[in-house]
């Protein structure tokens, strides 16, 4: 693929400019985005952070902008104020070839006056984080009836942020007939299911990305269907990882196997579809503050299963579709940590590694369960969860928790651990070593007339 922008269908000005700015040739998320840009094709775009995604869809919005209506054709929703400034200058940048251009910067934390004096002048393209940015279309004062181009700019992190909802209000209130583009640095479940809400047969492109290669070790090992419980068995006892989700593709295997991990002394937890959602959420959290180390869930229960960073995944049987392989073993190596993806398979399985492998571009590796050493250790997860019966709905804070369990209870700062507030329900992680002498205290302690107990 020829990586000069001249082969791009662009205006003579824009690329004069772009020399003038020193871009001599695209980069590589540009080269695959840029052509499908200009035909209006609502696209995924993914690519790590530094590779040009900005230019990708400046000089798209920038081809087809009206300069003579002076009307809301672009808008640019962001994460951060911050984040929405640098994509602002940067479009002021690529934009230096069409005369009078006005570009806005909309975002939370400032009065809203000045905006909307500004807003009543009028803009070419409006750059915002996503409550400001429905403030202003909810009141009226950012019409969006000239609209050609939404931009959701990293993605994955407008996520992370909570603006789910946000945005698909955004974007209903757009007009239907636009192009949508999305971009992100990872590639989450949930950006899936944010396309599909609001793009229209976007096109998944990615170069650049940070994926499997370097953040995850996948590994294989051939098992006999009957002995699939000591490989298990031998994985954990070799790797040890701090926490773990094991997949297995239906909810009876899940049962044994979790019933199988308990028997063996981890602390384990299956994790099922049809569950309780109080349930659910306290899973979650005891996995997310350590004080369950492995959950054991199909595809369909572990959905909205979030966390920061997972240790390993393991694929207790192998997915059938290799697209739900990428998205289990994708969960494992966030945050800039190394994750670790282990499968078991089966030898009549191998058309499925096949798949896997196409399905990545890349062969996969495989082990041999006879290199797996057990080496000695503790099963017990570091932690220990006790729940509150009151929560944000009773004023309940993080900071008198702590106070309390540090003080009053006489804990050292650090045996506490994540403190997690629900409307009327609070979580609370302490060391194991330390959960003798909180529980010692349980029987007359209170906080703001609530009591604690151990779950
Ligand atoms: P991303 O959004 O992917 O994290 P940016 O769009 O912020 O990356 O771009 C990163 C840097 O690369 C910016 O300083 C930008 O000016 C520069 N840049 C983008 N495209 C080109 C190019 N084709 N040639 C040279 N520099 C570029
Ligand atoms: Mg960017």
């Amino acid at each position: 693929m020829s990586r000069s922008f001249s082969n791009i269908p662009l205006a003579e000005t824009c690329l004069a400019n772009l020399a003038a700015i020193g871009y001599e040739t695209m980069t590589p998320i540009q080269a695959e985005s840029l052509p499908e840009i200009l035909k209006q094709k609502d696209l995924i775009v993914q690519a790590k952070t530094g590779s040009g995604k900005t230019a990708a869809f400046g000089l798209g919005i920038l081809a087809k902008l009206d300069p003579t209506v002076c009307r809301v054709q672009a808008l640019v929703l962001c994460p951060t104020h911050e984040l929405a400034e640098q994509v602002s200058t940067e479009l002021r940048r690529l934009a230096r070839f069409l005369p009078n251009i006005k570009i806005l910067t909309l975002c939370g934390g400032v009065p809203m006056q000045g905006q909307l004096s500004s807003l009543e002048h009028g803009a070419h393209i409006v750059v915002g984080t996503p409550g400001r940015i429905q403030k202003h279309v909810r009141k009226g004062s950012l019409p969006l009836s000239a609209l050609t181009t939404l931009v959701l700019d990293e993605g994955d992190r407008l996520l992370d942020m909570g603006f789910y909802d946000t945005i698909i209000a955004i974007a209903d209130a757009a007009p239907a007939h636009r192009q949508t583009l999305l971009f992100s640095a990872t590639f989450p479940e949930r950006i899936t299911e944010m396309s599909a809400a609001v793009q229209k047969q976007a096109v998944r492109i990615a170069a650049d990305t940070e994926h499997c290669d370097k953040s995850i070790r996948q590994l294989f090992y051939t098992v006999a269907h009957p002995e699939r419980n000591q490989a298990l068995y031998a994985l954990l006892a070799h790797y040890q990882p701090e926490s773990t989700v094991i997949f297995c593709n239906t909810r009876q295997t899940c049962k044994d196997v979790t019933e199988f991990l308990r028997h063996k002394g981890y602390s384990a937890a299956g994790l099922q579809g049809d569950m309780e959602q109080a349930q659910r959420t306290l899973l979650f959290t005891q996995f997310a503050n350590r004080s369950i180390s492995i959950l054991v869930a199909t595809d369909v229960a572990s959905r909205g299963l979030d966390i920061e960073s997972l240790a390993a995944v393991i694929n207790y049987e192998l997915s059938p579709d290799p697209e739900v392989h990428v998205h289990r073993i994708g969960r494992t190596g966030r945050a800039g940590k190394e994750g670790l993806a282990l499968s078991l398979c089966l030898d009549s399985q191998e058309y499925l590694i096949r798949r896997i492998e196409e399905c990545q571009k890349r062969p996969v590796t495989r082990a041999a369960l006879a290199s797996l050493t057990p080496r000695p250790g503790t099963l017990a997860p570091p932690m220990v969860t006790f729940a509150l019966n009151g929560g944000k709905r009773d004023k309940i804070r993080p900071g008198e928790i702590l106070g309390l369990l540090t003080g009053d209870v006489g804990l050292a700062g650090n045996q506490v651990g994540k403190i997690t507030i629900f409307d009327s329900i609070a979580y609370v992680a302490i060391a194991r070593e330390a959960a003798a002498t909180f529980k010692q205290w349980l029987p007359n302690g209170k906080l703001k007339g609530r009591v604690f107990k151990a779950v």
